[in-house]
């Protein structure tokens, strides 16, 4: 064929698709994912999908007319084994090849396992896929008590969900607080609180030390410190690696992902890399990141497609965000906090709608919303025109963000 190839059917390899026809490419574009579905949103699989309010149908991020109407060529539940870079040529486990000029590695990222005694029992079950989603709704109806393994996102999403439907809930933290990679304190305080008051036992700096099993059937876990808490159902949530097996065959550079730099090409000016699976350099700092949010796979592979196609100017610099719903608390943050040294908070947490705006000295670093969506979308807007704003007009309920808003630059302020 040659044209584009992307490897991995998931939001960033549709998005980069997607995004060529948009910009009038001509070649042919080929998708190649090795789930045997149509390219879909995860995030609903840990929320409304589990609750049972979302069919997987309507997850699809389009359906097999769109693929068919832009000459998006899609080959599902086929897995790429090999990259030949010289011959600029991947081959298929079907033992089919397929040729590119540019090949795009948009292959997301695996689980983090359980490193302990008992991991293999039945009822110990992760979530990144539709089909593991499905293993999991089948079990969870007839579960009493669950163990979530890791308060980040998705174990407390799980425990959300779990919690809503009136199981026994009980989540092991091996750090102090919750999602404390990506929230600041009041906010990881807030969600613990939260959690409390919907009957989610939450245990911090308490690690799984074992599964407890009968007959091959889980039963429970056992701590480090040798508590044993029961359970028919382990949900694990402990984190997850990116899917970087290929590249690395082919010899590409590696550095926590697929090393891509400011335009996301790899170490081969021929293949790009983005989403999950790639760590680039920060437009603002210069430092290497690895995010995992739908707003990276998507900006990403928009902006992959652009620079395919002769449009893009600059480096890829787009303001990262993210969010998270458990129960009625939706969270939503934008820009990187870690290294926040003070922390401001606007609006009253019992009101449960309220911000916290994270500083490194007079510095805006991020805003985390709960919510409380207009702050959030200030804070995308601000952030993106590369402005800030002190904690002292963060902290004063009479600033006006609006008029804030309407004196950045016309196209800064998007
Ligand atoms: P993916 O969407 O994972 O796609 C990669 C695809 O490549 C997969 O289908 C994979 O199977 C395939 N693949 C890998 N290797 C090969 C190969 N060798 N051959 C063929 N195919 C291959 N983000 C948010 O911003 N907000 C949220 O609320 C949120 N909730 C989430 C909830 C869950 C349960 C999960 C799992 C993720 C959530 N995320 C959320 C994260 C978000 O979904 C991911 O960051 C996003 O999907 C990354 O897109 P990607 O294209 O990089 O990877």
């Amino acid at each position: 064929m040659a044209g584009t190839l992307i490897l991995g059917g998931g939001q960033g390899g549709y998005q980069v698709a997607a995004s060529l026809r948009e910009a009038g490419y001509a070649e042919p574009v080929l998708i190649v994912g090795n789930e045997p579905v149509l390219p879909y949103q995860r995030p609903p699989l840990s929320k409304a999908y589990l609750l049972g309010d979302t069919t997987a149908e309507r997850l699809q991020l389009r359906p097999q007319s769109y693929y068919d109407k832009h000459e998006i060529g899609l080959i599902v539940g086929e897995t790429v084994t090999g990259i030949d870079r010289p011959a600029r040529r991947v081959t298929l486990a079907s033992g089919q090849t397929l040729a590119y000029d540019h090949l795009v590695l948009a292959t997301g990222a695996r689980n983090r396992t359980l490193p302990v005694h008992g991991a293999e029992a039945d009822g110990v079950l992760y979530l990144r896929t539709l089909a593991e989603a499905d293993a999991i709704k089948e079990r969870f109806h007839a579960a009493q008590s669950i163990v979530v393994a890791g308060a980040g996102f998705i174990g407390l999403e799980l425990a959300a969900v779990a919690s809503k439907l009136g199981k026994q809930v009980t989540v092991l933290e091996a750090l102090g607080r919750c999602m404390s990679r990506a929230v600041s304190m009041p906010v990881s305080s807030f969600f613990a609180e939260a959690h409390a008051a919907w009957g989610v036992q939450l245990l911090f700096e308490a690690r799984l030390a074992s599964i407890d099993s009968a007959g091959g059937r889980v039963t429970g876990v056992t701590t480090a410190d040798g508590r044993r808490i029961p359970a028919d159902l382990v949900l694990v949530g402990i984190g997850i690696l990116p899917e970087t097996g290929l590249a690395q065959a082919a010899g590409l550079a590696l550095d926590n992902g697929i090393a891509v730099d400011a335009q996301l090409l790899t170490s081969d000016p021929a293949i790009s890399a983005i989403g999950d699976c790639a760590s680039f350099p920060d437009a603002a700092t210069g430092a290497r990141l690895r995010l995992e949010s739908v707003q990276n796979a998507v900006d990403q592979g928009r902006y992959v497609a652009q620079r395919i196609v002769g449009k893009s100017d600059g480096g890829y610099a787009a303001v990262p965000w993210f969010w998270s719903d458990q129960r009625d608390l939706k969270l939503q943050m934008v820009g990187l906090t870690g290294g926040c040294d003070r922390t401001v908070v606007r609006g009253d947490p019992a009101t449960r709608a309220f911000s916290v705006f994270c500083f490194k000295g007079d510095r805006l670093l991020g805003i985390e919303s709960i919510n409380r969506g207009a702050d959030h979308m200030f804070g995308r807007r601000l952030i993106g025109a590369g402005q800030s704003l002190t904690p002292e007009e963060a902290a004063d309920l009479s600033f006006d963000f609006k008029a804030r808003l309407a004196s950045l630059p016309r196209a800064a302020a998007g």
